[in-house]
């Protein structure tokens, strides 16, 4: 049972620039990641292009080479297999970190596989894994789901769409553009102020001309077999409806983090404690990289601005 200098949880972009920096530094490393290489990234859309040009996707300035201005997810997922290929990047896949806990300075990870020690964690667990869940009846019928594919599933067939962002947005006009009759149900009065500036004159124009159908200011209230209960202000209304696809966002693993003893803001935006010069948390030697650093606030992290992560921890770690 040999002690790792450090352990990263996470095969995520950012999880393996974590990775990358601890072999420039001749540090002892694993990342464990429970899913395949880049998961999160694996179950994105098919046809996802990032809203990044390809070198702001960059590890280690590896260059990351594009024919499109902003990258498809089959490129990106070429790039960073190929990063972790040829640097022979050390990671467990399918083995997922179940508990972490910290004696004298020392760490015991339990995954499903089997217990590790390390001195020193690196926690890069990302946001993708937990859906914003409606909590309302039906959601869990086989014909609901909280991530999109492709939009040849929906070919023919009455779709509704919750959500206001990128993600129900893109497939939204996605689904309508292979044939499928979208209905949008949006909370608020109008789409989401952070959807791409190229695609939100096609989102609006979709919805003025009656293509795709939108219902603002207004919820899902119960999901059936083949119908839906919607609450809008003109009063409640039964659709049609053959899937629900509810896109409104996703969370990172609070509990995971709160029982490995991280503090986390109680102003609701969950914000975990680290310090900003190291990223090192509230606990001695354990790190956060990523997305999760955000807390509830998901779009403030991201790949362009966190992939630095890794050189702060690794210095610090080295020292
Ligand atoms: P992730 O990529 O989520 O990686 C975390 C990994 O940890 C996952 O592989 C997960 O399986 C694993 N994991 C979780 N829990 C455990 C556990 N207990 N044990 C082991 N492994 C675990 N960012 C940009 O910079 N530019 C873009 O254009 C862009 N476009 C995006 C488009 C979409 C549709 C989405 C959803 C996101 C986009 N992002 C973009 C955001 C970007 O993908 C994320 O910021 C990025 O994935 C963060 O990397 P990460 O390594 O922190 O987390």
């Amino acid at each position: 049972n040999n002690t790792y200098d450090v352990i990263i949880i996470g095969g995520g972009p950012i999880g393996i620039a974590c990775g990358l920096e601890a072999q420039k530094k001749n540090l002892s490393y694993l990342i464990l990641e429970k899913g395949c290489l880049v998961n999160s990234l694996y179950y994105y859309p098919t046809n996802m292009t990032f809203f990044s040009t390809s070198e702001k996707l960059e590890l280690d300035n590896i260059p990351f080479i594009s024919n499109n201005p902003k990258p498809r997810k089959a490129e990106a997922l070429e790039y960073y297999r190929r990063i972790a290929t040829s640097n022979e990047i050390n990671i467990n896949l399918f083995e997922k970190v179940t508990r972490v806990s910290s004696h004298n300075g020392l760490h015991t990870l339990n995954t499903t596989q089997g217990e590790y020690t390390a001195k020193n964690v690196v926690v890069a667990t990302g946001f993708y894994d937990i859906p914003n869940y409606l909590n309302i009846p039906g959601e869990d019928l086989p014909k609901v789901a909280h991530y999109y594919g492709d939009p040849h599933y929906y070919a023919t067939l009455k779709t509704i769409v919750v959500g206001a962002s990128n993600s129900a947005v893109d497939a939204a006009l996605e689904i309508f553009r292979k044939g499928g009759d979208v209905t949008m149900i949006v909370r608020k009065k109008e789409i989401g102020p952070r959807v791409k500036y190229w695609v939100r004159p096609d989102i609006d124009n979709r919805i003025k001309e009656g293509s795709i159908k939108a219902y603002f200011n207004a919820n899902l209230k119960e999901i059936k077999e083949k119908e839906v209960i919607i609450e809008t202000v003109e009063g409640e209304k039964t659709l049609e409806n053959d899937f629900v696809l509810s896109l409104t966002g996703y969370r990172p693993n609070f509990e995971f983090l709160k029982k490995m003893g991280i503090n986390l803001s109680e102003d609701g935006r969950k914000i975990p404690q680290y310090d900003e010069a190291t990223m090192e948390t509230n606990v001695e030697g354990i790190y956060l990289a990523g997305v999760i650093c955000g807390g509830v606030e998901t779009h403030k992290w991201f790949i362009e601005n966190s992939r630095v992560h890794a050189k702060m921890i690794m210095e610090d770690i080295a020292e």
